[in-house]
C-alpha cells in the first residue's frame, strides 16, 4: 500500500461526499433553441442565475447535464458547442457551475450517457464526489426525470421547455420554472 492509498482510505478524506443539483440546459436554464449552435441564440431565463446562486449557497454543487445530439447528427461542430457552453457559463456568472457534461450521441444509438441513461450523472458523481441520494435533477423533459430517477436522485420537471404536458410523469415534483424548483430544494435542505 502506498501513501496515496492510505489517504484514500482515511474516512475523513474519502467519505466526504457532497449533495448536487444536476440541471438540464436547453428548456430549463435557457430557451430551447433547437440544436443551439450559435452563442447569439443563448437566452437564459429570467431569475435562473439567482435561483442557482441560492442552491449553491445552500451547499449544493451545480452540474449541467445536457444531451447534444446535434453534435452526433452533424448539425453542431465541437467548436460551436464549446462557444455556446462558454456563453451560457458567462451569462450565469462566475463560480456558479461546478461542471458541464454533454452527450453527443443520437437517439437510437446504444449509449450509456444519453439521457435517460444515467451515465453522465454517474461520471459526474465520481469526478465531483457527489452523494446522489442527497441530490436532485431539474429538467424540462420526461427523459430528465427518468435520468435523475435512474441515478437515484430526486427529480423535478419544469414547464419552460417545448413539452409542457407532465401528465403521468415519474418526477417527484412539477414546477412552472427553475426558480420554483430551487425553492423546493432549498426549503427541503433547511428542514
Ligand atoms: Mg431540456
Amino acid at each position: 500500500m502506498n501513501l496515496s492509498q492510505v489517504f484514500a482510505r482515511s474516512p475523513s478524506v474519502a467519505d466526504k461526499l457532497f449533495p448536487a443539483v444536476f440541471v438540464d440546459r436547453d428548456g430549463t436554464i435557457m430557451q430551447d433553441a433547437d440544436y443551439c449552435s450559435n452563442p447569439k441564440q443563448v437566452r437564459i431565463f429570467p431569475g435562473v442565475p439567482e435561483a442557482l446562486g441560492r442552491l449553491k449557497a445552500a451547499g449544493f454543487k451545480l452540474i449541467i447535464i445536457t444531451n447534444q445530439s446535434g453534435i452526433g447528427r452533424g448539425l453542431i461542430t465541437m467548436d460551436q458547442y464549446r462557444a455556446v457552453e462558454e456563453k451560457v457559463l458567462r451569462e450565469l456568472g462566475p463560480d456558479l457551475i461546478e461542471a458541464t457534461y454533454f452527450c453527443p450521441d443520437v437517439p437510437g444509438q446504444h449509449s450509456s450517457w444519453r439521457k435517460p441513461a444515467p451515465g453522465m450523472i454517474l461520471q459526474a458523481s465520481r469526478e465531483h464526489r457527489i452523494d446522489r441520494s442527497r441530490s436532485f435533477f431539474i429538467g424540462d423533459k420526461e427523459i430528465d426525470a427518468e435520468c435523475g430517477r435512474n441515478a437515484g436522485a430526486r427529480t423535478i420537471r419544469v414547464q419552460t421547455g417545448f413539452d409542457r404536458d407532465t401528465t403521468g410523469t415519474v418526477a417527484d415534483w412539477v414546477t412552472p420554472d427553475l426558480a420554483a424548483a430551487a425553492k423546493i430544494i432549498v426549503d427541503l435542505a433547511n428542514e
